[in-house]
């Protein structure tokens, strides 16, 4: 393909593009793809000979369209947003374009020095002070393994210089909520930190961890001659978007030198509301955390900010310097090599950076505040209706929800559950996820997504409503 054919077959993917999102309402929410009917439908060897525009063109909207779930629909209330803001698609699309590659600062100066630039923009939009550096990693997933990596090289001293944790005297013990994200524990057994060293502390009625409960585990496994590592601490749970009490539990760090890392993959966004920040309270007293803009805020995934405090403890534990990465700029600049896993990386800041800078902060603030109001709106709407029960606080943008009829509980009451949110979902009409609480099923209505204004959430609530009657 040549840059003039380039040119002709990009405009007709924009315009692909563009009239899949002004229709996208039109559509089912959710696919309903059978396992296996896309691979069926498509040759299962590589074309030999080059093939058509045209004839690829007709297989994406004859055969992989129908196998779309739709993100970015209005009536999208599932997981938790996964925004692709156009403006930040024609960042994505941009850095595709470049073809950039970060290993070293020289190697393409414009994308370590912009993802400076935008780290320390979101910085400032996230109202922490200036210590703060950040880096663009691909998920929170990475962004806490490396938080509980850099935390275990801290607490036992570099013990990869010498036998690495297998020749450590004493468990290195990591300390997160029931509540906290799956990823959390893989990040730990991935780590090596091994199940036994894993302890979840109790919860409080919101389902936000207990600080008094967190310092009793300490002590007992200190007196136990364990050695406490690191907190993962969580605000905006997956589940039910709780807070953990982040100054009480930075007290608790602090007295024993443990390395605390906040999880706020979600609630990060909102965070550029001075409204919401009392949520975080305590961050600045945690040593890394990560916010991904790649889910309520619109940059195109994957996008995930961590931030430290210290860069020097990213880089004492993931610097490698081989002869043919080594330039003379080296000690005067960032190489993000240094600060996460990979060596290679794509020029990310650019779907933030058009982000920020094609809605502006204001633009982005009225439509946190927009969807904080219609979580509210529904909450109130759920409170005052007789046999709906709102399971959790609802701070953010998740309502935590059952409907419970006069004498069904137990089974009964999950059958009921699931099989209400399973008509809406199969209806094409709105898509939720149930999940389970306490043992429990129950409905997360997650709000959101670019499109959904209060008249979407409207129409759920009245699904909701008729899904119970069967
Ligand atoms: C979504 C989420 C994650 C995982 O995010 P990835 O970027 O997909 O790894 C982790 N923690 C919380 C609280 C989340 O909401």
């Amino acid at each position: 393909m040549n840059p003039e054919e380039f040119r002709r077959r990009g405009h007709e993917i924009v315009d692909y593009i563009a009239g899949y999102r002004a229709h996208i309402a039109e559509l089912p929410v959710w696919s309903s793809l059978s396992p296996g009917e896309l691979r069926a439908a498509l040759p299962a060897e590589p074309p030999v000979e080059a093939e058509s525009f045209e004839a690829l063109m007709g297989d994406i909207e004859r055969i992989i369209a129908p196998g779309l779930s739709h993100w970015q629909h209005p009536r999208f209330f599932g997981y938790f947003p996964s925004n692709a803001h156009l403006a930040s698609v024609l960042g994505d699309m941009l850095s595709s374009g470049l073809g950039q590659l970060g290993l070293s600062w020289a190697s393409s100066p414009a994308l370590t020095e912009l993802e400076e630039l935008t780290t320390d923009w979101m910085r400032q939009m996230l109202g922490i002070s200036d210590v703060w550096r950040g880096v663009i990693q691909d998920t929170a997933s990475t962004s806490t393994l490396v938080a509980l990596l850099c935390a275990r090289e801290r607490a036992s001293g570099h013990s990869q210089s010498r036998g690495g944790l297998q020749a450590e005297l004493h468990p290195l013990v990591i300390y997160a909520s029931g509540q906290s994200h799956s990823s959390v524990e893989k990040a730990a057994l991935l780590a090596g930190f091994g199940r036994e060293n894993l302890r979840m502390v109790p919860l409080d009625a919101n389902y936000a961890m207990r600080a008094d409960s967190l310092a009793e585990m300490i002590a007992a496994d200190l007196a136990a001659g364990r050695r406490p590592c690191a907190v993962v601490a969580t605000v905006g749970s997956t589940a039910t978007t709780a807070i953990d009490p982040l100054t009480a539990i930075a007290e608790v760090c602090r007295r024993h030198d443990i390395w605390l890392h906040v999880d706020t993959a979600l609630a990060g966004s909102a965070m550029i509301l001075p409204e919401c920040r009392w949520m975080w309270a305590g961050v600045e007293d945690a040593d890394s955390f990560v916010f991904n803009p790649h889910k309520w805020l619109g940059a195109v995934f994957d996008c995930s900010l961590f931030y430290v405090r210290d860069p020097q403890q990213l880089i004492s534990v993931m610097s490698t310097n081989p002869s043919y990465l080594q330039t003379s700029a080296d000690g005067q600049v960032t190489n993000y090599r240094d600060w996460g896993l990979p060596l290679g990386r794509r020029f990310r800041a650019l779907k933030l950076w058009f982000l920020i800078r094609l809605e502006g902060v204001a633009g982005l603030q009225a439509r946190l505040r927009r969807d904080i109001a219609n979580a509210q709106w529904l909450a109130a709407q759920v409170d005052a209706v007789p046999g709906w029960i709102r399971l959790a606080p609802a701070p953010l943008q998740t309502v935590c929800v059952r409907h419970e009829p006069p004498g069904l509980d137990g089974e009964e009451l999950d059958k009921h559950t699931l099989g209400w949110v399973n008509r809406i979902n199969s209806s094409g009409l709105a898509f939720l996820t149930p999940s389970i609480l306490d043992g429990r099923w129950m409905a997360r209505v997650s709000i959101g997504a670019l499109p959904t204004e209060r008249e979407d959430v409207a129409a759920l609530w009245a699904l909701m409503q008729e899904g119970v009657e069967g």
